[in-house]
């Protein structure tokens, strides 16, 4: 077979071969170095790769064939090293950019303002829930997590709710509906505390327990400017032999001084909670007018912040029926909890807790 391009090879030894695919190289590279126009491009592509009469085709067709099978190797190696200078040469030429014109329209004027960013940062709830549960962490307390949906085991029986207490009625708990064929304690509700992660930690390991439990709670509460039916709390629990009422004065005097400022004092009324006995709410020293009585403090110079008290043996007997070594006599422990929000309002200054789950940049936007 004869081609004008493609002539007849005589011999196929080593420099003969170089030859003939030098040849074609430089044949291949003076056609693309002229290319232009779009249709330049497909007619060089047609010449050289096309299926029918491509050269590549037809060097394959004559040249190979041809060939003595001692040869046949060094040849195919020589046509690779030529097709893969053709598909280079054609990609080049492919992507040979936009004109000139087309780059002069899509230019940008550096000179111009630059689009804005916003920073990502931390929701003021997040905010405060990581800065109360650090303090704890400073005090040697690991953080503990559990889930939102529970049973009423582990909301309210281990926590000494008695049957037919009114926290259980549905106009305080939000149930899970269509459960009424389960016994009492399997039946799903929304946690209404974080208290359940207390007995959840205490039936996964023996004392000694100090957890700090921040989480998110669900009460059926109508929202109005310092209630939502969702909101955060962080709740602690502290077990070891000798634990007393002191160690929990002085952990949470320490903890409100540490979110508040050092100058804050803090005090404890007697209070009632079914799963601690003694129960105390803790009031801090108003934190806008120091003590003196203000308009936040209802004049008394006192902000009732959160409730506490010792863990009641009760609950520990729920906990020794996992863990034996939760045995009220041996030892004894403290809880306490905190809304997240009411700290939060209360440091920021926020008068409407909705603030904070509107998702109103303005809002947010000046806790980034
Ligand atoms: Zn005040």
């Amino acid at each position: 077979m004869m081609n004008d391009e493609i002539p007849d090879l005589d011999s196929f030894d080593d420099a003969s071969l170089d030859a003939a695919f030098a040849a074609l190289e430089t044949s291949a590279r003076d056609a693309a170095a002229g290319l232009g126009s779009e249709a330049d491009v497909e007619a060089f592509r047609l010449k050289w790769l096309g299926r029918k009469q491509g050269r590549l085709n037809e060097v394959s067709s004559c040249w190979l064939k041809a060939a003595p099978v001692e040869a046949k190797k060094a040849l195919g190696i020589r046509f690779n090293a030529l097709k893969a200078v053709v598909d280079g040469l054609l990609e080049a030429a492919l992507g040979s950019g936009p004109s000139n014109a087309a780059l002069a329209a899509e230019a940008i004027d550096i000179t111009l303002p630059g689009t804005q960013r916003l920073t990502g940062a931390e929701h003021p709830i997040t905010r405060t829930l990581n800065e109360i549960t650090r303090v704890f962490a400073a005090l040697g307390y690991s953080v503990g997590v559990g889930p939102e949906v529970e049973t009423d085991y582990y909301n309210f029986e281990c926590m000494n709710f008695p049957p037919g207490h009114p926290a259980r009625d549905t106009q305080d708990t939000l149930v899970v509906a269509g459960q009424e064929r389960k016994p009492l304690r399997d039946r799903l509700l929304l946690r209404t505390h974080t208290s359940p992660v207390q007995m959840r930690t205490m039936e996964a390991q023996p004392p000694p327990v100090r957890i700090v439990i921040p989480g998110k709670v669900h009460r059926n509460d109508a929202a109005d400017a310092t209630h939502s039916p969702i909101f955060h709390q962080v709740e602690g629990l502290c077990v070891d032999t000798n634990i007393t009422f002191s160690d929990l004065k002085g952990t949470l005097d320490h903890a409100m001084k540490a979110l508040f400022g050092s100058s804050v004092k803090t005090r404890f009324f007697p209070s009632f909670f079914p799963f601690t006995e003694p129960s105390a709410d803790v009031q801090i020293s108003c934190i806008f007018c120091g003590g003196k009585g203000c308009r936040k403090c209802k004049n008394s110079g006192w902000i009732e912040l959160l409730g506490c008290g010792m863990v009641d043996p009760a609950v520990f007997a729920f906990a020794a029926e996992k863990q034996p070594g939760y045995d009220p006599k041996k030892i004894s422990g403290f809880a306490f909890g905190m809304g997240v929000e009411r700290i939060a309002m209360m440091k920021y200054g926020i008068s409407e807790i909705g603030s904070f789950y509107a998702g109103d940049m303005r809002f947010l936007g000046q806790f980034a």
